[in-house]
């Protein structure tokens, strides 16, 4: 009868908020005492003597049923973990922070995950937000059986627009010493997108459902409740409006199991079962298993579906700065129509107030860059501002889409040996231009189109910009006639490959003499 002990002892770390739940919950557990006081006493014995990181054959029987709330995902008492410690993480910078992460023996890989994964976070909110004041996380353990370990953190951010909660939910395979995020649990790219489908309907009204995509950073804390039924969470305010605090769906087990991975299987049973004691006996081994490839919802600006160095092919690049902007949806449907990509430099504030846009854009395969928070002259500001300003940027793009990103253009096409020594030190290219549509100036959708489509050739980057609706007009009459020339429409990824950090790309045209055109782009032009 231990576990019973273990049961309650759990109980106050469970939504205290929710004292009805709670106390249907209490009663559950009484309901549990009542019938496994009637069981044979030869299966209590068979339960306690169940090794809990080995399956065993008469386990579903016998073990005690998991925990946690209908709406919530299972929760497992840190206390049944043997060894289990918890670690408070200590980050370097301005935003008062109080964050804890388990440490379990023999997991090495999870403890080092965490701490890296946490900071992070800390880093983004505090780089993103100007307001940013202090950063809470707790966590708590979702699953704890079958050589898997579930950790789920409630991370509270206060800023000067007040509190609000992220949650993200991490799958370790204890015997391959691997982390998986919580998209893994699905089988694939089209599996999120069904189970965003899914999702979508199952919110309804509920939701601001037209902003949400399968990506990342929005499935990021996925799991099973104890019936085995999947629930997803989002964030305060990330599809909903912030008062109504965190929006969840819950999905049938059997409308979703099409769509599970064998590790969102491996989730399921291991979840939905409760724990008695868990240990971890062994190390991992250090041979990593990689076999799963990049999370889904991870969306790469060069999944290489189309090959630029081929000489038979002619890939052209059309970029887009300063957005998004209103009309940016309506470039997309006419991107989409026509299976182009583009890259889209944003700026800050307009990604503040199109967050649905950005993720958009990001899910359906466009390239996002930075361009910077306040569109300053870099080369005017000095390298402590500059970098501030192309963190801030980073950092929000990150926070809504989960995407690093790897290339910037300067504002004005404004660079010099500091803008690049930041842009290196970043991690960032530099991607300069070698067609300027002027369209900031003309306004004109005819002259926007007939420029670009005349300096359309074989590795061309192409500058327009998607806060101008003559620009949006023209790019219909460009992707049409550029689609009719068998052009490939890419992303700057595409278009020139891996780019170093630091360096001036104007165009992927090989052996030219980029620098140079770099200069004639950057004098006369808005960028
Ligand atoms: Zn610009």
């Amino acid at each position: 009868m231990e576990f019973y002990l273990v049961n309650k002892r759990s109980l106050p770390n469970m939504a205290p908020d929710r004292p009805l739940a709670t106390a249907a919950l209490a009663l559950a557990v009484l309901l549990g005492l009542l019938i496994m006081a009637t069981r044979p006493p030869g299966l209590l014995t068979a339960d306690s003597a169940q090794s809990s990181d080995e399956p065993s054959g008469d386990e579903e029987v016998t073990l005690p049923p998991a925990e946690g709330e209908p709406d919530g995902q299972t929760v497992v008492d840190p206390g049944s973990v043997s060894g289990l410690q918890e670690e408070e993480l200590s980050y370097d910078g301005p935003v008062d922070t109080s964050v804890t992460y388990p440490a379990l023996p023999r997991a090495e890989p999870l403890t080092e995950y965490l701490e890296g994964r946490l900071s992070d976070e800390v880093a983004a909110f505090d780089h993103a937000n100007p307001g940013a004041d202090s950063y809470r996380a707790d966590w708590n353990l979702t699953a704890a059986r079958q050589g898997l370990v579930g950790v789920r953190f409630v991370a509270t951010e206060s800023d000067s627009e007040g509190e609000s909660e992220r949650f993200s939910t991490y799958w370790y395979d204890t015997g391959q010493g691997q982390v998986h995020g919580s998209t893994h649990l699905l089988d694939g790219q089209e599996a999120l997108t069904a189970l965003n489908t899914l999702v979508r309907e199952e919110l309804g009204e509920d939701a601001h459902t037209s902003g949400m995509y399968p990506i990342s950073a929005l499935y990021d804390s996925i799991g099973f409740n104890p019936d085995g039924d999947l629930v997803v969470e989002f964030d305060t305010g990330q599809v909903a409006p912030a008062s109504q605090g965190r929006t969840h769906a819950v999905l049938d087990h059997s409308e979703v199991e099409p769509l599970l991975s064998e590790l969102g299987n491996r989730v399921h049973e291991a979840a939905t079962v409760g724990v008695d004691t868990f240990e971890i006996a062994e190390a991992p081994d250090t041979g990593r298993d990689d076999s799963l490839g990049p999370a889904p919802g991870t969306i790469l600006p060069d999944d290489g579906s189309v090959d630029c160095t081929d000489t038979g092919t002619t890939c052209v690049a059309l970029t887009f700065d300063d957005g998004p902007g209103g009309g940016t949806p309506q470039l997309l449907d006419t991107l989409g129509r026509h299976d182009a990509r583009a890259t889209f430099f944003v700026t800050g504030h307009p990604v503040q107030e199109h967050p649905e846009t950005l993720r958009r854009a990001y899910a359906e395969g466009h390239e996002i860059a930075n361009h910077t928070l306040n569109h300053p002259d870099l080369t005017s500001i000095g390298a402590d501002e500059a970098t501030m300003d192309l963190s801030s940027t980073q950092a929000l793009v990150l926070r809504e889409t989960g995407y690093e990103m790897d290339l910037m253009r300067p504002p004005y096409g404004a660079t010099d040996g500091g803008v690049a020594a930041v842009s290196e030190e970043m991690g960032l290219a530099q991607i300069l231009w070698s067609v300027d549509t002027n369209d900031w100036l003309h306004r004109d959708a005819e002259k926007v189109a007939d420029t670009a489509l005349e300096g359309a050739d074989d590795g061309a980057i192409i500058l327009m910009h998607d806060i101008h609706s003559t620009t949006i007009t023209a790019a219909e009459e460009i992707v049409q006639e550029l689609e009719s020339r068998g052009v490939e429409m890419v992303t700057v990824s595409q278009l020139l490959g891996s780019t170093e950090p630091g360096e001036r790309y104007t165009d992927g045209v090989p052996e030219e003499g980029d620098q140079e055109d770099a200069d004639e782009g950057a004098d006369a032009s808005d960028g």
